[in-house]
């Protein structure tokens, strides 16, 4: 893979594509809108609005200020035009939305970076409230936990950390909110070592649906900590920070590996095997990718631990004919933004996101999948050649991950071996449909070698089993804490969880 495409592929995006609204998305479009709520709003309850809360109120209409501040990172939601943006300054201002939210009986969506894969955190109808301003990164306790803005993103984080020698584990793209990635789970480089981001949660800040500041921890409202743990960004609350265990971390080894796309079943082999039986303080990565050329399959991974050793832990994947390995040692701020595609840019820089149109969805897999399934996978991709950016990405699972019960927090997936995401970028607007029926064909070939399970942070707006599939035997739980906090579904959206009436 060159070094562009590996970039691209790293960040889950490539080339900026123009804003689409193609006939097959009007009807996503609208069931995420739900009805035009804020037809209705008129000019008092703007202004009743403006009044409540200290930061800006930018109003459907509103120029060039409204027009950047609705845009959302999947290009494909970015046509759909909320009544307001409030970009608040501090949780009395989250207070003050929720109120006058009820007051006039308007649907609420949060955004934090803004990456949900199906435009949750955009509406047309009714308010965003935009986190981005709470983006403070703080060390408590002698850098034992750290307290972090719900606006932050992952590079702000590591970066800030990195400087008390500490890190929390999260995702790989410099720009994803914390808020999303970690109320989702937070799959990475460290979380075989450390755990997903969920899981170093241990309090949360956050105003609920009936406009109060309560804090969630394993002491003042377990139930709703536990909810946030996993229960997916949007559903319970609006959390204004978080607070996590640290872990020290001032440096880590790390490498690429290739093999020639003849070799990608039996490097697959090899690297189920490996997720299966490595120490935690290796974070593997698996990818079959196609872009302009031929299709690529490759290895990627983080570890705790000397280049010598980690040489010894990859001795599976490089026996494989034909592998081709770079193996390298960075400060973990440095490996965060390689990781991120921004090695060679400021902290500042990697901040800004450029959006993309993409479409994604995922698939668990519990047990290896035999030569017949790896096949299955190969075809998968040749069948995506010639037609645009398509990817299976393999995020190893086991480690410390497996080591929390099911039910322990509210992300269930904890006895599967790895997931896979299926990722496409259309060529061109004419090819969305085709890219979605990629997926979908991939989604089938691959069916009798899933768990039927889904990552709810590769939210799947097509996927109709989202409940089980996201939630497992914990929905149940997550539906009685959705009932508790936000009896009316003030925060609804279409895989939002449901209170029971
Ligand atoms: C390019 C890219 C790379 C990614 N890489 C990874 C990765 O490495 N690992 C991984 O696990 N996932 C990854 N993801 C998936 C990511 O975790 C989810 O898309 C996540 O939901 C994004 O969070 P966000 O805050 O940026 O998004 P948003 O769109 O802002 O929010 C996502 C959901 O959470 C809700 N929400 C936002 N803020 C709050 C809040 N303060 N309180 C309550 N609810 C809130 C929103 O309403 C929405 O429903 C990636 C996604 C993309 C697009």
């Amino acid at each position: 893979m060159s070094e562009l495409d590996r970039r691209q592929f790293l960040r889950y995006a490539g080339a900026g594509a123009a804003s689409v609204l193609v006939s097959g998305e009007l009807e996503l479009a609208r069931a995420i809108a739900g009805p035009q709520a804020s037809d209705r709003l008129g000019n008092k309850a703007i202004k009743d609005l403006e009044r409540a809360v200290s930061g800006r109120v930018l109003v459907r209409g509103g120029g060039k200020a409204y027009n950047q501040a609705r845009k959302v990172y999947n290009s494909r939601f970015s046509h759909l035009r909320p009544a307001a943006v409030v970009k608040v300054k501090n949780a009395a201002d989250v207070r003050a939305v929720m109120k006058w939210a009820n007051k006039y009986d308007v649907n609420v969506r949060a955004r934090s970076g803004g990456h949900s894969y199906a435009g949750y955190s955009t509406t047309g109808s009714g308010v965003v409230i935009d986190l981005s301003k709470l983006d403070s990164v703080r060390a408590n306790n002698g850098s034992k936990s750290a307290t972090v803005g719900a606006g932050a993103g992952l590079i702000r984080m590591y970066a800030e950390l990195a400087k008390r020698g500490v890190t929390v584990p999260g995702g790989s793209c410099p720009t994803v909110g914390i808020s999303g990635l970690a109320m989702g789970g937070g799959m990475g480089f460290a979380s075989r070592k450390f755990g997903l981001t969920c899981d170093n949660i241990t309090a949360v800040s956050i105003v609920t649906p009936d406009g109060a500041l309560r804090t969630a921890s394993a002491k003042e409202n377990p139930s709703l900590l536990w909810a946030c743990q996993g229960g997916g960004g949007g559903n319970f609350g609006i959390v204004t920070d978080f607070t996590f265990k640290t872990h020290r971390a001032k440096s880590a080894a790390y490498y690429f590996l290739n093999w020639p796309w003849s070799q990608a079943s039996q490097a697959l082999a090899a690297w189920q095997k490996l997720t299966a039986t490595a120490s935690p303080d290796l974070c593997p990565f698996f990818s079959l990718t196609t872009g302009d050329g031929s299709p690529e399959v490759g290895s990627i991974g983080q570890f705790f631990g000397s280049e010598s050793e980690l040489r010894e832990a990859l001795k599976p994947l490089t026996d494989v004919d034909g592998a081709s390995l770079t193996i390298g040692t960075k400060k973990y701020v440095d490996l965060m933004q390689q990781w991120a595609g921004c090695s060679k840019e400021s902290v500042h820089s990697c901040e800004k996101a450029t959006p993309v149109s993409f479409y994604g969805a995922s698939d668990y897999v519990q047990k290896a999948a035999d030569s017949a399934g790896r096949e299955q996978m190969i075809k998968a991709i040749e069948e995506r050649q010639g037609k645009g950016k398509g990817a299976l990405l393999f995020d190893g699972y086991g480690g410390n991950i497996n080591k929390v019960k099911p039910t322990a927090t509210a992300f269930v997936h904890r006895d599967q071996l790895y997931c896979i995401q299926y990722y496409a970028e259309p060529a061109s607007k004419h090819e969305d449909k085709s890219t979605q029926r990629w997926i979908q064909s991939a989604r089938e070939r691959l069916s009798d070698y899933v768990s039927g399970q889904a990552y709810q942070n590769y939210i799947d707006p097509k996927l109709k089993s989202w409940k089980r599939a996201y939630y497992g035997k914990n929905y149940d739980r997550l539906v009685q804490v959705k009932t508790h906090y936000d009896p009316d579904d003030r925060l609804s959206f279409k895989q939002g969880i449901k209170p029971s009436r």
